[in-house]
């Protein structure tokens, strides 16, 4: 055997697997399709700025960061818990008023803010702030907007804002996302100011990649996984490897492919990188257009975020770092940079003509959809000795990858430890 463990894939699920495998004494070797750890948590520098593959941001709040991530290595910068939100005339801001508490008058004082839609909101989310299990462990789960509309929750706060917020996290608009799964999501806010690592989101698999005693052997694409009658087989296009078990933490996608189920649907987000020469806000909170006359944002951006007030790190000396998101296959068809620029010079309320477009990092593959019911502990054994890890198998998130990763191993560790090794 050339290990206990096989773990294919680096991606977060992958990573975490191979931490915990090690952490119980197996021996585990780590095969890499692509030239990074990471998966879909990966950064470029480029001309001096870093730009994540796709903006994301870590929320210490995750009960798995909180419990396995060491985050203050990672150096993270924090945003401000709430959000601008601007009509095309004025600018609100939201924010938590516990974080915030100086933005509580602004934030009460908002149109956005009445008595009897925070009342329905609260009731619709407080079991989930109170107990992560009133949503995880609920038998009785629906479609976000069917949720929200049976708890009363249609006013403006939902129309204007939560919307077209939940559209940027969960990659996808149509309401139809797992009401629990938005719960938790909302819990990790409440509780957590997400940021970014000083060295970028990447700066996250990499430590936990630094922790292995062995590093993850880089472009190995595995193509086969096979079971044995003594464990597996793993075919990759520079030779086979044997090993007592494999945990396949691919992508969803070729996840599927190697274990022949069928790939879930995926939902994508389109980020826009620009440099600006000034910043068009110093403020850390995420911002929102909300000068539809219908409710929600006039065109294709759902949010925007100048990076570099939050981690001055993203930026070069002397210049400023803005990110758009958009939606990929929404049906309405892929955002064009002359609508993405409208959108943000009316976000803005600049002129942002001058704004150099550094990339634009297309992610067809962000999120797997996760409609009702939530299943956030989706078996994981797929054969004698082949588990499955990864986002698709617990919650579509950073915790959800994590949390898949680290219960296969625990899984496997119960397996193999009560076995002579082979
Ligand atoms: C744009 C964007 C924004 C996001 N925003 C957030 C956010 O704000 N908060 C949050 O919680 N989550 C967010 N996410 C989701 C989060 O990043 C993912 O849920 C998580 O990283 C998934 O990790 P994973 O290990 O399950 O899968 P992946 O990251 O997909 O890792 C799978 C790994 O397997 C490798 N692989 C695939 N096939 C093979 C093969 N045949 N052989 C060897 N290796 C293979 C891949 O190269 C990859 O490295 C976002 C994702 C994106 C893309």
């Amino acid at each position: 055997m050339d290990a206990d463990v096989v773990v294919i894939g680096a991606g977060l699920a992958g990573l975490q697997a191979a931490r915990r495998l090690e952490k119980n004494g197996l021996t585990v070797t780590v095969l890499e399709g692509s030239d990074a750890v990471g998966g879909r948590v990966r950064t470029d520098q480029i001309d001096g700025f870093l730009l994540d593959r796709g903006f994301q941001v870590l929320n210490p709040a995750y009960p798995a960061v909180r419990d396995w991530i060491d985050v203050k290595a990672l150096d993270l910068h924090s945003f401000g818990v709430g959000v601008i939100v601007r009509d095309g005339v004025k600018t609100s801001t939201l924010a938590h008023p516990l974080r915030h508490p100086r933005l509580l008058s602004a934030t009460l004082r908002s149109e956005y803010v009445t008595a009897s839609e925070v009342f329905a909101l609260a009731k619709w989310l407080g079991p989930t702030l109170l107990r992560e299990t009133a949503a995880s462990r609920s038998t009785s789960d629906a479609a976000l907007a069917a949720s929200l509309d049976k708890a009363g929750v249609t006013g403006p706060l939902r129309t204007d804002v939560l919307n077209t917020f939940l559209s940027g996290v969960l990659a996808d608009a149509s309401g139809k996302t797992s009401a629990n799964l938005v719960k938790l999501l909302l819990r990790a806010f409440a509780f957590g100011a997400p940021g970014l690592p000083n060295n970028g989101m990447q700066a996250l698999p990499e430590h936990m990649a630094a922790e292995l005693s062995h590093t993850p052997r880089l472009e190995h694409r595995v193509t086969d996984v096979r079971d044995l009658a003594d464990g597996v087989s793993v075919e990759t296009e520079a030779g086979s490897l044997r090993a007592r078990m494999a945990v396949v933490a691919a992508d969803p996608v070729s996840a599927a492919e190697l274990i022949g189920s069928p790939a879930p649907t995926m939902n994508g987000l389109a980020t826009w990188w620009f440099a600006a020469e000034e910043p068009p806000l110093q403020e850390k909170f995420l911002q929102l257009d909300t000068s539809s006359p219908a409710g929600g944002p006039a065109g294709p951006v759902l949010h925007a975020a100048v990076i570099s007030a939050v981690a001055p790190s993203y930026a070069p000396a002397g210049k400023h770092l803005v990110e758009a998101t958009t939606l990929l296959g929404s049906g309405k068809g892929d955002a064009a940079e002359a609508d993405v620029r409208r959108d943000l010079a009316r976000m803005y309320d600049a002129d942002v003509s001058g704004w150099e477009l550094i990339a634009r990092h297309d992610v067809p593959h962000t999120l797997p959809a996760q409609p009702p019911p939530l299943i956030d502990r989706r078996e994981q054994r797929v054969s004698e000795h082949v588990f499955v890890a990864g986002d698709h198998r617990d919650t579509a998130s950073i915790n959800g990858a994590l949390t898949s990763g680290d219960r296969a191993a625990r899984a496997i560790s119960g397996i193999l430890l009560t076995q002579s090794p082979g």
